[in-house]
């Protein structure tokens, strides 16, 4: 006899992607020591951190050296000054979010796990290809997922007409991972008008929403009607480049319930129970990072990014390659040419152009044909990758 495990972890799909890919990449290395490889396949920043965040930093970690200004637990939602700072950020867009909305994480995907702790047996809708967190967490927790088909038919963005009216828990992704494509005002208001007729609740992750550059709804509370649906989970990680200084937040309004009961309350509760809040000197970053002066650094490093994405978007669009996004989004999403599977081709780019990008169907069976090229590379690097495409593709 042993203690029964959480079965449901048995249904869970090995990742073979970024191991896979790894993989792939050495022993090409191996055999071609001399080829300089480009990487165009992370999802990780690669600038520092901006200078008024490492400033913040400095003055926090002096504080916690001093009897006077030491801290010990954080409050487990994170202190008044940041659950501010992220409500004056989003009326810096014209969306209105009171403090005590604001619950403060070390990461969008710890929330995006958790989350799941908070729902019942719900059907779960995600869309296909997408963030693989929204699947897997669910799977843990023995949940049914219905998968929504994102295609080049509908831009990678799908739609409620896929549902047929059934309550459910639905996550949603703007600007999206992989696809780089994002809802406008109208489709996001057609979801949550859907959510709100069906008793559903929208999980919404906007990691992206930094990269917004027209009228592109940042957050789904620029909706009417999504407080009484919706919650939001958004991150300076690919804002600020704090994927390995880690602070995001959840936000959900006092108005949502289900079944009469507040789910910021079961959040709060969730929170306190399980969570100790993100370190000071973090919380004193982010609070940086989200100041004017840290937005325009921000808006620096995030433009850089994006000179990357028009680069590669310039040289798909004189070659005749369909893709998505590299507008709104540090990512491009492309067909394969030549009807090349998304493998075949991660080969092919390796071996003909040393670059190294995603193979799309890594993030859903929709995925299969498609690839992802990322705009967080080093500048020269991917214009010498750029140059190369340009000569061979
Ligand atoms: N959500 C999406 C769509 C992402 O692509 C990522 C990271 O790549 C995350 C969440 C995780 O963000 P964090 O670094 O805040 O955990």
């Amino acid at each position: 006899m042993s203690i029964k495990i959480n079965e449901n972890y048995k249904n869970l799909k090995e990742s073979y992607l970024f191991s896979e890919i790894g993989k792939r990449v050495r022993d090409y290395a191996a055999a071609h020591p001399d080829a300089s490889i480009i990487r165009l396949g992370i999802g990780d920043v690669t600038l520092p951190l901006s200078p008024c965040v490492i400033k913040a930093m400095h003055a926090a970690v002096d504080e916690m050296g001093s009897a006077a200004t030491f801290r010990g637990y954080a409050p487990e939602y994170g202190y008044d000054f940041i659950r501010k700072a992220v409500s004056s950020y989003y009326s810096s867009f014209g969306v209105s979010v009171s403090e005590d909305e604001v619950f403060v994480s070390d990461g969008a995907k710890s929330d995006v796990g958790n989350i799941t702790d908070i729902f019942g047996d719900n059907t779960v809708v995600i869309p296909d290809p997408v963030y693989p967190v929204y699947m897997d967490s669910n799977i843990m927790n023995g949940r049914r997922i219905k998968f929504i088909n994102a295609t080049e038919e509908n831009g990678f963005l799908p739609m409620p007409d896929l549902l047929d009216g059934e309550s459910a828990v639905i996550y949603l992704c703007s600007p999206n991972n992989p696809t780089g494509a994002a809802y406008s005002h109208d489709q996001l208001k057609l979801w949550v008008d859907y959510a709100n007729k069906s008793g559903s609740v929208i999980i919404f992750d906007s990691a992206y929403e930094a990269y917004i550059s027209d009228d592109t709804p940042h957050s789904i509370f620029a909706v009417e009607g999504a407080r009484t649906c919706a919650i939001e989970i958004c991150s300076l990680s690919k804002s600020a480049g704090f994927t390995g200084t880690r602070c995001a937040w959840t936000i959900i309004p006092r108005e949502l319930t289900a079944g009469g009961v507040s789910l910021a309350h079961l959040w709060e509760r969730r929170q306190a129970t399980k969570f100790n809040g993100v370190p000071y000197i973090i919380q004193r970053a982010a609070e940086a990072a989200l100041s004017e002066r840290g937005r325009r650094e921000c808006a620096a490093m995030v433009a850089y990014y994006m000179e990357n994405a028009a680069m590669i978007a310039d040289v798909l669009k004189d070659k005749g390659i369909w893709f998505t996004g590299g507008k709104n989004s540090p990512y491009i999403w492309l067909r394969c040419p030549g009807g090349m599977d998304s493998w075949t081709f991660f080969d092919h780019l390796l071996d003909k152009f040393r670059i190294v990008g995603t193979p799309g169907a890594g993030f859903g069976k929709m995925g299969e044909g498609y690839f992802r090229l990322t705009a967080f590379g080093n500048k020269d690097a991917t214009a010498e990758a750029v140059r190369r495409l340009r000569e061979g593709l």
